[in-house]
């Protein structure tokens, strides 16, 4: 379900002091809309920069957006992942490399969430995260591995109740500006590259020395470089539960829920474009362009259909499922990726189209060049490829009676 955009109050101040982050959403959407004027204002500069969003991160810690879903008791907000989805959606919409950034860091707090928050290491993490708003960033993928989320080459060598990693990561988002990153790597160095462990490397844990630049067609302000990452830490900081676990019951289902919930926000913003120069050009509405723009919408509304539907089933998973339906829900969620990166472009495309030159041109208020090199990021984000190859085998394994409904 996502929550409802409500209109910004008059004093970002008293959406704060309103968040409630609960189910509702609806104050955590408020929170989001003040961060996403902001994110809004700077868009344009960061993309043509290629620079971090700075001022939309400021924002969104002013906002407490960093926190949203740590415990209350741990001093979050408790908000839930259709709360972070719908925020992901309206930031998305303003700027999408401050979106991606905070879907990013929202994927690794749920992790952290569902499989850390019982240790006492963690939970002071977590403690220490709501309150000083730490932004996290992810080390998944390596040299050599690609986008194999399952498979690490590095591995981490444990003595005396410490461990040390390097690590060669060709695609760090916002690492020079992150306070934390969560990275994979082989539980030790003797371990196969699919017995994979995930650790907690805070800056003072960190080394990051810089081997590439970013300067990408699209995302371009999610600073994504290339690292050699030298941590070490105390063997708590390692999750106490293997990576493959984590990635199958949260990372994977949580980051293709609120990428695609970004994505939606971005490709709706190029929507929104298309209907005000519609409503410009043609008010009789007998434009050709009126076909693109009602394409463009139902595109937008069954994307927008099986996010919510990914989110019901994921909110009310039976934690006694069997295997097979498992297969099938993990089958569903990468139908979800691959259905909303490419349907995501495809409104972008009606509404160049439906725009034509206006949209083509940059510095108009219907350009949709950022859009579109933006969006191009979504299938290769773990390429679309890679991911319908894994449906396919899932599909494979799964029972009659567990197949994956059309839903
Ligand atoms: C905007 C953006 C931000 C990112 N941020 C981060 C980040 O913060 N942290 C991080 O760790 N990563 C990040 N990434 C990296 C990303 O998640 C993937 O790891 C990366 O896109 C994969 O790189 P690749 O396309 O070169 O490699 P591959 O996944 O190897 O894909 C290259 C091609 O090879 C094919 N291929 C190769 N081997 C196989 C196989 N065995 N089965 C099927 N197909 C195969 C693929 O289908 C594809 O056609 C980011 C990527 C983008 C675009």
């Amino acid at each position: 379900m996502s929550a409802v955009i409500r209109p910004i109050p008059p004093n970002p101040r008293a959406a704060l002091d309103a968040f409630d982050g609960g189910d509702s959403g609806h104050t955590l959407d408020q929170a989001a809309q003040a961060a996403a004027r902001v994110a809004a204002q700077f868009a344009d500069a960061v993309d043509r920069d290629a620079r971090f969003p700075a001022e939309a991160l400021e924002a969104m810690r002013e906002q407490r957006l960093l926190g949203a879903t740590v415990p209350r008791e741990l001093g979050g907000s408790g908000a839930t992942l259709a709360a972070v989805a719908s925020a992901c959606r309206i930031l998305g919409k303003a700027c999408s490399a401050a979106g991606m950034v905070f879907a990013m860091h929202h994927i690794k707090v749920a992790s952290t969430i569902a499989h850390a928050s019982a240790a006492p290491w963690h939970r002071a993490f977590l403690e220490q995260l709501a309150r000083n708003q730490w932004l996290v960033a992810s080390a998944t993928s390596e040299d050599g591995t690609g986008g194999n989320l399952r498979k690490s080459q590095c591995a981490v060598e444990v003595s005396g109740g410490r461990f040390t990693l390097r690590k060669l990561a060709p695609t760090i988002s916002y690492g020079a500006h992150a306070d934390v990153i969560i990275a994979t790597a082989r539980r030790d160095s003797s371990a196969p590259a699919s017995e994979q462990v995930l650790v907690t490397l805070r800056k003072e844990d960190l080394a990051l020395t810089v081997r590439g630049g970013w300067d990408t067609l699209g995302m371009r302000g999610t600073c994504t470089d290339s690292f050699i990452l030298d941590g070490q830490g105390a063997i708590e900081q390692i999750f106490p539960v293997p990576f493959a676990d984590i990635a199958e019951t949260s990372m994977v289902p949580d980051s293709h829920i609120l990428w695609s919930s970004l994505w939606v926000g971005i490709a709706s913003d190029a929507y929104a474009r298309a209907q005000r120069y519609f409503r410009e050009q043609s008010p009789n509405g007998d434009s050709p362009a009126g076909r693109r723009i009602a394409e463009a919408l139902s595109l937008l509304q069954a994307m927008q259909a099986r996010i919510d539907s990914a989110l019901h089933r994921r909110a009310n998973a039976h934690p006694q499922r069997s295997w097979s339906e498992c297969m099938a829900d993990a089958a569903q969620i990468n139908a979800l990726k691959t259905f909303v990166s490419n349907s995501a472009l495809g409104v972008a495309e009606h509404a160049m189209m439906a725009i034509g030159m206006a949209a083509y041109k940059n510095g108009t208020p219907f350009s949709l060049g950022r859009h579109l090199r933006d969006l191009h990021a979504a299938p290769l984000m773990i390429n679309n490829d890679r991911i319908e190859i894994n449906t396919a085998r899932l599909i494979l394994a799964q029972r009659p009676d567990h197949e994956v409904s059309a839903r």
